[in-house]
């Protein structure tokens, strides 16, 4: 590529709404143009960076057996009513609508319609694993769109959707993704770390995230240096810092409320189970003061990462219309605020009711906002004193590890990728099922696999920068070697030598750029610090006179003289 025929666009100042420093160096690197909130253009020196982590991904999933589709941006509503994400998926979930008044969306993620092109085409165990992905562009609209292609609205992803037959060969095809992942991202040369991760919204039974390092990222990743152990700070199991736990009385009973409660596991501090799937307590309000709550299912959502100023209240009697408690409201019904709920057993001003039946401090309904189940007769007095809230918190850094190999640490991460096991719960909700040895219909069982392509770009430069710009990592580099001739235009002898060289390292597969624009040395190199190509390569007639030419990698603080024969085969 000659500088010339390419579009370059470097600034000497970030814009001011760039905050981190990856979104500052990739405006001022030209990589992208803002057109609108969280929306940007990839401009042709940030797609070569994407281009070149998409060819990454393509290789490793196309190596691990997975197949490339293309499945469509704007999808019809009608699928996604099935699931009911239509409705669960909120604010963040793009709808819009055709010349007829039909819904569509367009897509943050393809499950439902991976789901339908397998329910309609797969019929046979014969058929069976299966992996499907594409490439795609998404629409998230997030609530903060920020740090540029970081968290930005319209982005790239990458997802895989595996179809198998039963739980055993959906978690091999699971454990080839994950390996997948890791080879991924060790090709990329980041610094990353696979996290256990909770399973949020999408549901399911196992989930992992890979996190690039960096103190920049929005995760508090906890683990363990001495073992295996790492976890999403939302995932870890924190410890509660009493023993007394307060046994409920009675364990998952099956009850006939309209609400929709479920709870799959027994609570060992408040009535609730510290373990990471259960996060909430519901519970029935009977009533204020000036009777505004009466007889209405409430939800306290707990956070797996147990952060104190995260508890939310949502009124769950249809959740369509949930929403967070603020913590005036808080304090007035548990006459204490977020974060110290432990006396609510005595203090509490109103009366919580259990299965419909009022009842003091001594019964509680708990559970997770599933249909169908919840926990009741948790007794929460016995074996007093009452464990408290404020027992529960985060994680700390020293805390035992749970494996009981070692101690905790805490380091920040940028989540790039995410791989879940998600089991039947599209299936069964769009009955995509496949008929078994027996001739028996069966629900596909399901695995989803995402990579944040765009997102890469913004991980990569938090990870590799220095005061001149970015430092890429060589299989990410927009260009791997920029020759920069001195007087390119005024000295036959550097053109003719900057031309030969060019052409060897083209010949060579070298991804190469000759900046053939005839700026100022200074200007020229600054440019090329900014834009992080790896190698430098500077030709003038000075050197030429010895036969030789300057070389100098990214991250180095002097040149080296190479001599003209022997520059290919230095460069690779
Ligand atoms: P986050 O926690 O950052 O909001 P997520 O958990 O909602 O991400 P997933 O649904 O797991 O995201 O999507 C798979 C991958 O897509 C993520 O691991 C991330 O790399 C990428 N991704 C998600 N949201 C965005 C976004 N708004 N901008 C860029 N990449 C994103
Ligand atoms: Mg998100
Ligand atoms: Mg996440
Ligand atoms: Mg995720």
């Amino acid at each position: 590529m000659r500088a010339t025929r390419f579009f370059i666009s470097t600034l000497k100042e970030a814009p001011a709404d760039a905050e981190i420093i990856s979104h500052k160096l990739m405006m001022r690197a030209g990589l992208i143009k803002r057109l609108g909130s969280g929306i940007y253009n990839y401009m042709p020196m940030g797609l070569r960076v994407i281009r070149k982590v998409e060819a990454i991904v393509r290789e490793e999933m196309n190596r691990a057996g997975a197949i490339e589709m293309m499945m469509p941006v704007v999808q019809p509503a009608e699928l996604w009513q099935e699931t009911g994400r239509w409705q669960k998926y909120g604010a963040e979930l793009l709808r819009v609508k055709d010349r007829h008044g039909r819904d569509f969306i367009i897509q943050p993620t393809s499950e439902e319609v991976i789901t339908d092109v397998a329910r309609s085409d797969i019929k046979s165990y014969r058929q069976l694993p299966i992996n499907f992905y594409h490439i795609q562009t998404k629409f998230r609209d997030e609530r903060r769109p920020r740090f540029g292609l970081m968290r930005g609205r319209e982005f790239t992803m990458k997802d895989a959707y595996s179809f198998d037959r039963d739980v055993a060969s959906m978690q091999v095809s699971y454990k080839i993704m994950f390996d997948a992942y890791v080879r991924i991202f060790q090709r990329f040369g980041l610094q990353f770390r696979a996290v256990a991760a909770d399973n949020g919204a999408i549901g399911g039974t196992g989930s992992h995230e890979f996190h690039v390092i960096a103190d920049t990222g929005e995760d508090d990743l906890v683990y363990c240096p001495t073992s295996d152990y790492a976890a999403n700070m939302e995932a870890a199991v924190a410890l509660p810092t009493t023993t007394e736990r307060v046994a409920p009385t009675q364990q998952l009973t099956k009850v006939s409320t309209p609400g929709t409660v479920k709870c799959e596991q027994v609570s060992e501090l408040l009535g609730i189970s510290l373990d990471k799937n259960v996060k909430s307590l519901v519970f029935a309000v009977d009533g204020t003061e000036d009777g505004s709550v009466k007889k209405q299912l409430w939800l306290l959502l707990l956070r797996a990462d147990h952060q104190l100023n995260e508890i939310k209240m949502h009124k769950v009697a249809g959740l369509a219309n949930a929403r967070m408690a603020t913590e005036e409201e808080i304090v007035e019904w548990f006459g204490c605020v977020p974060g110290y709920l432990g006396p609510i057993g005595t203090k509490l001003p109103i009366n919580i009711v259990a299965d419909h039946t009022v009842a003091m401090m001594t019964d509680f309904v708990c559970g997770a906002n599933e249909a169908d189940y919840h926990l009741t007769g948790v007794n929460w007095e016995r074996d007093l004193p009452l464990p408290m809230v404020a027992d529960i918190r985060n994680v700390q850094a020293g805390d035992p590890s749970p494996d009981g190999k070692g101690v905790l640490a805490i380091q920040r991460g940028i989540e790039v990728g995410h791989v879940f096991q998600l089991g039947t719960s599209y299936s069964e909700a769009m009955k995509a099922t496949f008929l078994d040895e027996n001739g028996k219909p069966q629900f596909l069982q399901m695995g989803c696999y995402g990579i944040g392509v765009t997102r890469i770009l913004g991980a990569a430069i938090e990870q590799n920068f220095d005061e001149k710009g970015i430092v890429w990592p060589a299989a990410l580099a927009p260009f791997s070697v920029v020759l920069c001739p001195m007087s390119y235009d005024r000295s036959e002898q550097v053109k003719t030598e900057t031309d030969n060289l060019y052409v060897a390292l083209q010949a060579a597969g070298v991804d190469v750029i000759l900046d053939d624009r005839g700026e100022r040395p200074g200007a020229m190199f600054a440019d090329w610090e900014l834009i992080g190509v790896p190698h430098r390569i500077v030709i003038g007639e000075r050197g030429l006179k010895e036969g030789k030419l300057e070389y100098q990698g990214r991250r180095e603080t002097a040149a080296t003289a190479v001599s003209v024969d022997e520059m290919v085969a230095f460069i690779q």
